[in-house]
């Protein structure tokens, strides 16, 4: 299954390579019926890419992972974007079990002690939610920008993601900042107002922050760490 998945990426690559962004969408919901899934963390990326397809009735499955330490404004859009488009975002969860032994081992803000801290609690709050939310699916879109992180200029379009098992696509790699802003203007789409407020990516509250004019993106995020490759193991590769 894995090998059929994986062979298949080059005749996608060529297939959508002419295509808009939401054709494109549309082509891979028909090609993996309830096989398509997008996550979303409610950023202008992710309400982008949701816009799309929900405006479109895909059959793409929509979901989030909620770590327990979002930010209000981020339920806030969530809300308002399952009112807007008559939806149910799924969540995942961490598991109970792992959240307390984390929490009474080392304490509710462990990840501030350590990156094997942060990453142990970034593997019981994201990265195993995740495995169950790609579970038999094909299909990963993500909303992964080139300008997020220098790691990300040289991804691919799609791209095959080994730890997952899954075909990854990330149909917003070249889209810039303007250029998304644009579209959520144009659509009128519900987006963080924590972007005004000089957030560019935004996860977990006690892990992100507004970054400066000319700063790096990946700066808002685990700013005590040092600027080495900052991934939270959602995507690594
Ligand atoms: Fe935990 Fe911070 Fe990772 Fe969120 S971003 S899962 S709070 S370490």
């Amino acid at each position: 299954m894995n090998d059929k998945k994986k062979n298949s990426l080059p005749g996608l690559r060529d297939a959508i390579a002419e295509m808009t962004l939401p054709q494109s969408l549309a082509y891979l919901a028909d090609l993996f019926p309830g096989e398509v899934t997008l996550s979303t963390s409610f950023s202008w990326e992710d309400q982008v890419l949701s816009h799309y397809a929900l405006d479109a009735g895909l059959e793409i499955e929509i979901f989030t992972l909620d770590t327990g330490r979002l930010f209000p404004e981020t339920y806030i859009v969530w809300s308002k974007t399952n009112e807007r488009y008559q939806t149910k975002i799924k969540a995942y969860y961490p598991d109970q079990g792992g959240v307390e032994k984390y929490a009474n081992d080392k304490g509710p803000n462990a990840f501030y002690h350590s990156i094997s801290d942060r990453k142990g609690c970034c593997f019981i709050r994201k990265v195993e939610p995740l495995r169950r939310a790609l579970k038999d699916k094909s299909i990963w879109i993500t909303g992964l920008r080139a300008e997020h992180s220098p790691e990300r200029q040289d991804l691919p379009l799609l791209e095959w993601d080994e730890g997952n098992s899954i075909i990854k696509y990330n149909p917003l790699l070249h889209v810039t900042t303007q250029e998304l802003k644009k579209i959520v203007d144009d659509h009128s789409i519900p987006y963080n107002p924590l972007h005004d407020e000089g957030f560019v990516s935004i996860g977990c509250a006690p892990c992100t922050r507004a970054i400066q004019p000319g700063e790096d993106f990946r700066a808002g995020r685990w700013w005590w760490e040092e600027n080495i490759k900052k991934e939270c193991g959602l995507h690594s590769r």
